[in-house]
């Protein structure tokens, strides 16, 4: 049963407590979550906008016994007993360095810290965990524990995406031979309820697990006092933590223009999952993939977005594919406003937002009314509030630099996940980099995490998924005379009956032009692009060539078959459009 989807009850939270009480939970409640391959998932409580997180305070979600030391005393359940569960006595505990309450403190308790918490626990510390939201400036949002990936990022927008695939798949059943009411609409509140329902459950769930996982919870804002001393804001107190360690794990947060009204009136990725009103036509101003992908699901509910872009569509992916999403979702009927900035936003009398904006080509001024505008001009770390430079902590453009061992410049002090700098922002990449860091500090592993070739995807709905280079890194780094592209359109079955443009189902392999023609990037443009190329990411990874691609007999029909067929090069000026499907 896929108990993520379920709907949620206040009564599941009643049997789970019971259940929790006869000590059984582990066994009723498992479930995958995005911070850690084994960790839990349930329900919780029917979704409000701005959901809170229900602790108050620090939970003790270990037990008092000294794990770091070797000494790990059985784990006993609470009983859910609230006072027992929150203040377990700390116990100093003599480690290598000195006396500390902890082996680790880590701070954030989202994709990367989690991951590195719990890790940590297993093999053998003694770790507390901090998380603390800080409400958004417009709208006051907050959210519970697990960080941005599952409160107000990957996770409720690709619940999104997928209400809008569905929008579009229902129209396109017609085709097929549905009798589909043509006046089928979304209901946005029901959808944000059953996003928000879906968020509370993983919020749940990963408290419980941190406790089942004997990692200390602390709902708390955490500061350095110095190198191995943190202070934490509670809700009404402060607690003086000390540890041996330190991971910083804080993330990172929307910014906002420095411009009249933003502040007041925009709203960002973090409000716009629980908003209690319908979007209507809304500004997206920033072509980054969080401002693609809100703009591509507000169209697929049939809201009216525009996308504003400073310079680019896409910075940092392959801009033949960038441009070739930006293009299909111009097909789709969203206005880009190109090579345009915002001066101003004015709130009208009717609620109504009047945004002045600038073409920074021509410097031309024009002015539009939205019900929305959404800022989505890139994320900042969240360094402000860690008083970094009384650790001596050194920050590069509001992240930390690290070493390869992810150490930052003072010895005990390590970053993991959005807050080192000039890493990939993506869950997977923080999960898997603070599991490694947790083992390499307390299990004696020595394995580095590899930030190269990682996948990614972004979902417009149409989606683009990729790993390894893009053409123009390729040829930077190889030389053009040195680098084979292989390419084609393809018309997958999905288009066929719907009658869908080729234009959009586009694949591209990267590769050396000699020698064993090592692929060094692919791209793909398409239905289920992600699921497409995370197998290929293996393959990239394990030294693929075009000469294995090729040999490589594919699953017909598929589109993923389609890069076991690529033989046009763009260097041939052939045409890469198909003549046919089979063959
Ligand atoms: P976070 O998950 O941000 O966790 C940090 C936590 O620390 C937060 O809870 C924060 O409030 C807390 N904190 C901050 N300061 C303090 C402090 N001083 N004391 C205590 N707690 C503190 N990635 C993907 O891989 N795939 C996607 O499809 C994808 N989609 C996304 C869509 C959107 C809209 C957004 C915004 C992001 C998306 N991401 C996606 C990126 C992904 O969410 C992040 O890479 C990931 O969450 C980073 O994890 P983290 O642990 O580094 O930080």
């Amino acid at each position: 049963m896929n108990l993520c989807n379920s709907r949620l009850s206040v009564t599941f939270v009643r049997q789970c407590s019971t259940i929790f009480t006869s000590g059984i939970l582990q066994n009723k409640c498992r479930l995958s979550s995005c911070s850690s391959s084994s960790s839990t998932q349930r329900n919780m409580s029917s979704g409000q906008r701005g959901s809170r997180d229900s602790s108050g305070s620090s939970g003790s979600a270990g037990s008092a016994g000294t794990a770091g030391a070797g000494g790990a005393i059985p784990f006993q359940h609470p009983h859910c007993d609230r006072a027992a569960m929150y203040e377990q006595p700390v116990r100093k505990m003599r480690t290598k360095g000195g006396t500390y309450d902890y082996d680790l403190v880590v701070i954030g308790g989202g994709s990367a810290g989690l991951a590195c918490a719990k890790e940590a626990v297993l093999n053998g510390a003694r770790v507390a965990c901090l998380d603390f939201v800080k409400p958004t400036p417009t709208l006051g949002t907050k959210w519970g524990v697990g960080g941005t990936c599952v409160n107000v990022g990957c996770i409720p927008k690709k619940l999104m995406h997928q209400a809008s695939l569905l929008g579009e798949a229902v129209h396109e059943a017609a085709a097929y031979g549905w009798n589909v009411d043509d006046k089928i609409k979304p209901d946005w509140s029901k959808l944000v309820q059953s996003v928000q329902n879906h968020i509370k459950s993983v919020n749940w769930v990963t408290r419980v697990d941190l406790r089942d996982k004997k990692v200390e919870y602390i709902n708390g804002l955490g500061s350095f006092v110095d190198a191995h001393t943190m202070l934490a804001k509670l809700k009404s107190s402060e607690r003086t933590i000390t540890a041996q360690n330190f991971v910083i794990a804080v993330g990172g947060r929307p910014r906002y223009p420095d411009i009249p009204g933003a502040v007041e009136h925009g709203i960002t990725s973090d409000d716009l999952f629980s908003l209690d009103r319908e979007p209507g036509k809304t500004l997206v101003v920033g072509a980054g993939y969080i401002g693609l992908e809100c703009a591509g699901f507000l169209k697929g509910l049939g809201y009216e977005p525009t996308v504003m872009v400073r310079s680019i569509v896409l910075r940092g992916f392959d801009q033949q594919m960038a441009e070739l999403v930006a293009s299909s979702m111009e097909e789709r009927g969203i206005p880009f406003l190109r090579k345009s900035v915002p001066l101003s936003v004015e709130k009208q009398d009717d609620g109504k937002l009047l945004v002045k904006y600038k073409n920074t080509e021509t410097g031309e001024e024009a002015e539009e009314l939205f019900d929305t505008v959404l800022w989505a001009i890139g994320r900042k770390g969240l360094v402000e509030d860690l008083n970094l430079s009384n650790a001596g902590v050194s920050v590069q453009k509001d992240k930390i630099p690290v070493d390869s061992q992810e150490t930052t410049n003072v010895p005990n002090i390590y970053a993991v996940g959005d807050i080192i700098y000039g890493k990939p922002e993506l869950t997977p990449v923080a999960v898997l980099a603070g599991r490694l860091l947790a083992r390499r500090l307390y299990g004696g592993a020595t394995q580095r995490m590899d930030y190269n070739d990682v996948a990614t995807t972004v979902f417009t709905p149409l989606e683009y998924a990729c790993v390894g280079l893009s053409e123009e890194d390729a040829v930077k780094q190889y030389g053009e005379d040195e680098v084979e592209v292989f390419h084609g359109y393809y018309k997958p079955t999905e288009f066929f009956i719907p009658q869908k443009s080729v234009r959009y189902c586009y694949l591209k392999a990267v590769a050396e032009r000699h020698g064993d023609q090592r692929v060094y990037g692919l791209h793909y443009l398409g239905p289920v692009a992600g699921e497409v190329i995370q197998g290929f990411a293996a393959a990239l990874k394990s030294g693929l060539t075009v000469n294995t691609l090729m040999n490589t007999v594919g699953i017909h029909p598929t589109t993923a078959e389609e890069f076991t067929r690529l033989s046009i090069t763009k260097r041939s000026g052939l045409d890469p459009t198909p003549a046919s499907c089979c063959s």
